[in-house]
Order: C-alpha cells, then structure tokens, then sequence
C-alpha cells in the first residue's frame, strides 16, 4: 500500500474499511451500468467524527469524495469520474435508527438505513413514515435526502425535504453541523438544511435526520379508473382532490400500453380490467381515519360522481388487501416490465397539470415526425404533475441504434417541457446525466447564484464534484 491517502484511510477505519477503489466492484458503475469511473480508495465510516475525519483528509491528500448510498439513482450522481480522484464513500455501517419520539411524532435514523428499514421502525411505534418508491428496499435514507426523492405519496405528504425536520451534515471542511432539530417551527436564519437536502451529495454529506411521522391509517381504498383523455385524468384529480380532501394519498398515471407491458412482462398480472379499451388509466389511494367499509363507500362515492360527470368510463374497487397489493403491484413492476422489453428513453419531468394534454399531445406529434414509429411509454405521479415520459425504439429499431439518438430526441422533449412552463427533472435530481442539459433551461442568474452556493460551501470542490453544476463554466 503506497497511496499515502489510504494509509491515512486506514489509521482511521482500519483495514477492512478502507480498501483501495477497485474494492468498490459495482459501485463504480451507475445502476444502468452507462457510467463507469474509477475511485483512490474505498471507505465505510461508522460514524459522524469518521466520516469528518475521512473529509478533512480527502482535501488535504488533493482527493474529492462521492457518497454513495444504494446507488438506485437514475442521474449518475453517485458514479465517481475515471479521473481515479474520488474516494468512494458508502455509510452502510451507520445504519442505526438512533431515537423514535412519539410524543413528537418524529424519528431519528442514520442515513446509511435503507428506506424500508426507516418505514419499519415508524410502523412499530404505530406511526407512519409515508416515503414510498419502488426502490424502497435498496435505496438509503442519505440517497433520498440527497436527491429529495418523491415517491407515490407526494400528494398527501410531500417529498423528502417536507418530510424532514433536522439534520446532521458533514461538511465540505470537514465539520460536523448538529443540525438535528425535532422542531416544526424554526425561523432562525437561512433555511440551511433546505439546501442540503436535494443537494446530491455535492454541498455536505448528510449522516442523520429527523423526519416526521404521522397516524397509521386505519383503513385504505384503492381503485383502478380508465379515461378518455389526459383533460379528463387531470379533471378527475380535481374532482377526486374535493370528493377525498387529504385522504387522496396517490394518483398514478398509466398509459394503455404501459399497462399492457406489465401484462405481457409479468404474466400472472391481474388488470383490473378484461379489456384496456381506453387509453389512459390511474390508480387512486384513499387513506383513512375509519372503518374499511366506510373508505370503500368515500371511494365509491367519489367515483359515482366522476362516472356522472363523464370524467371516467369505468373503475374497479379493490375489495380486499390482497386485491388492492395486486393493484399497486402492475403500477410497481412498470419501469421492470420496461427494462424487460428493453431500454428505452426516460424522461422524468414536471408540468402545470392545465399544460399537461397539451405537452403530450404537442410533443409526441414532434417526435414522431422526427424519429417516425417511436413508441411512448407514458406513467407517472399524476397527482404531483410529474410524467415519467419515456420513448422505446420503432419495432424493428435496435435498441442500440435508438439509444444513439438519446441527445437528439430528449432534446425535443425538454425544449416542449421547457415551452410548456415545467421542469426536466421532477424527483431523480440533475447529477451528471443532465448537467449540460441546465445551461439551456437556467437563467445565468439562476445557474451562477448555484455555483456561488457551491463554492462558498465546498471552497476547495470536495465533494462530488462535476455534478449538478459545472464550476469551470463561471469566471472566478
Ligand atoms: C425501481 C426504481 C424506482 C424509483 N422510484 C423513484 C420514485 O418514485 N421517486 C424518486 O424520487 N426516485 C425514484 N427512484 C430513484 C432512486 O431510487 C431515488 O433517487 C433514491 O432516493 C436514491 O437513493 P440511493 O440510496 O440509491 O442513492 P444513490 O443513488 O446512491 O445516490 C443518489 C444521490 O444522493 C447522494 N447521496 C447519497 N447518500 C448521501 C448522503 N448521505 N448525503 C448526501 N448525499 C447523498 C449521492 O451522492 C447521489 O448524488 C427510483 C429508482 C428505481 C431503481
């Protein structure tokens, strides 16, 4: 062992936890496996002082560091570069769900605990912690604050930065900021753990938080509903917002096809439906504070009103727990059943709901007059504005040969997405597949005020540099 970087690493964590990069196997690669960096070494702190110390010696030894939590992202954020600079960090060993407050209604966890872990531990307190995704059982705690992940309970709950009161960060300098406030009400200065979180890892590495808990629902609706058009799903919300008031907590969006792919993908699906006649579908979730009878009648109700409004063709309640997981799991296998059929482009934005019919009606005549026989896999959060607008290969393109067209088609999307009032990255962050991407969607005021956050905070680029923004863009 030469690298004096590591033999420092090693003083300090020993030798099973600070091993040279290559160690790191398959964490050097993105989650697509499209990015590939190499690491000077790899650590696993178990503390807040180590991972200090780990900072504090990365900048003096000229090196950055990349935290990295269940490496689920889909921006590359966690990839270090092939530069060999980057220590690659994971805090798998500080998993601890260090305090369950009740009478606060809060939760303390390390940031090296996987979601489900930290949804675990509030539902034996009989608390609810309402963060939900499809990676729930491999992301981190550190990975969702860092891209202030959202989920299929946004609508009701917020995403992760709503969820969350205090933090502990390290940061660039390699100081501990114990920022771990329970508090719902503190109006001291800069919202400074705002900042942090979504940050990507490239402003502070987040080693703790407190988040909110709430009441366990008591019982639940969910219901499958088919549409007309997009105008009529998002009039649906509208009319599904007033008729369940807060106890909406999901809204997904499906497109026909996409539905049809879970099927043919994942044989023993159960549709809700014998015949997906209709193009557009969603999935609604009702939480509720009563009895189970009760939420199906709020949720029948509702649906009797949207059937008479003409806002739905047709709906499928679930009647029975059983029946509503087999609901929620064709929404859960829909990006597999696509990564199944083949890559394809994802696209993960947000828009005014009134813009929306327009946006997918405007953007899929522009592709396919420039990219002919593109097929569109359209899902998503609908109850948030948020489209998970993806575009496979014509039957009969390789996929290959589509992927070679990614700048070129994501850059009709965006640029509608943009003229339509929205945002290129609704939930997965910016990382380093869409930096480049900013500069066109920014205003300079807006982009250079993010650079002079970068270098006030990390002064010397530590950590996770290269992502979200790029410094050597904005004259010292
Ligand atoms: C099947 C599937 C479904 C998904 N569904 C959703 C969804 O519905 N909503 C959604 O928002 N995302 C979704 N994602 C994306 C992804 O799961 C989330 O972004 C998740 O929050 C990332 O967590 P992670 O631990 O894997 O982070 P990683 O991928 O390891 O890292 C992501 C970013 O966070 C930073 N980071 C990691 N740990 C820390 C830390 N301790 N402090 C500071 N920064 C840190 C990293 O440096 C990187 O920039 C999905 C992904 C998959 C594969």
């Amino acid at each position: 062992m030469t690298d004096p970087l590591l033999q420092a690493l090693v003083a300090v964590l020993g030798e099973r936890h600070a091993e040279p990069g290559a160690a790191a196997g398959s964490r050097l690669s993105d989650k697509h496996q499209h990015y590939h960096g190499k690491a000077r070494a790899f650590v696993r702190p178990a503390s807040t002082e180590q991972v200090a110390a780990v900072v504090r010696l990365c900048a003096e030894h000229g090196a950055c560091v990349v935290v990295q939590g269940g490496n689920t992202g889909l921006m590359a954020a966690a990839t270090p570069d092939d530069s060999g600079r980057a220590v690659l960090m994971s805090l798998e060993r500080m998993n601890a769900i260090r305090e369950v407050d009740t009478a606060n209604d809060t939760l303390t966890a390390e940031a090296g605990c996987i979601l489900r872990q930290v949804q675990l531990a509030a539902e034996g307190a009989g608390r609810l912690f309402p963060l939900s995704l499809g990676a729930e059982g491999s992301c981190t705690l550190g990975g969702n604050l860092g891209t202030n992940a959202g989920g299929t309970a946004v609508l009701r709950y917020g995403n992760t930065r709503d969820l969350t009161l205090g933090l502990e960060v390290v940061t660039a300098e390699g100081e501990i900021w114990h920022g771990l406030r329970g508090l719902r009400k503190d109006n001291t200065g800069y919202a400074l753990r705002d900042l942090y979180i979504g940050s990507e890892g490239t402003l502070g590495i987040i080693t703790a938080a407190t988040l909110k808990l709430f009441p366990l629902p008591a019982s639940r609706a969910t219901a499958y509903v088919s549409f007309n058009s997009l105008g009529d799903g998002v009039a649906l919300l509208a009319h599904a917002r007033a008729g369940l008031s807060a106890g909406l907590t999901g809204f997904e969006l499906m497109s026909a096809g996409c539905l049809a792919l879970v099927a043919e993908q994942f044989p023993g699906s159960v549709l809700p439906f014998d015949r997906l006649e209709q193009p557009w579908y969603a999935l609604l979730e009702l939480s509720y504070h009563g009895e189970h009878h009760e939420a199906l009648e709020c949720m029948e109700r509702m649906l009797e009103g949207a059937l008479a409004q003409g806002l739905i063709v047709d709906a499928s309640l679930a009647q029975s727990l059983a029946q509503s997981q087999a609901m929620w799991q064709l929404r859960e296998n829909m990006s597999e059943a696509q990564a199944r059929e083949g890559r394809n482009m994802k696209h993960d934005i947000s828009l005014p709901l009134a813009r929306m019919e327009a946006f997918v009606a405007s953007t899929a005549e522009r592709l396919q007059a420039r990219f002919p026989g593109v097929r569109h896999y359209t899902f998503g959060h609908l109850g948030d504005g948020n489209l998970h607008y993806n575009v496979a290969s014509p039957l009969g393109m390789s996929v290959a040969e589509h992927m070679a067209r990614y700048s070129a088609l994501s850059r009709v999307v965006h640029d509608n997405v943009h003229a339509h009032g929205g945002s290129i990255s609704a939930e997965h962050g910016i990382g380093l597949r869409k930096r480049d991407e900013l500069p066109r969607y920014k205003s300079s005021v807006e982009l250079n005020l993010m650079r002079r956050l970068k270098r006030a905070l990390d002064p010397l680029n530590v950590l996770n540099p290269g992502k979200v923004v790029a410094l050597e863009a904005m004259p010292e």
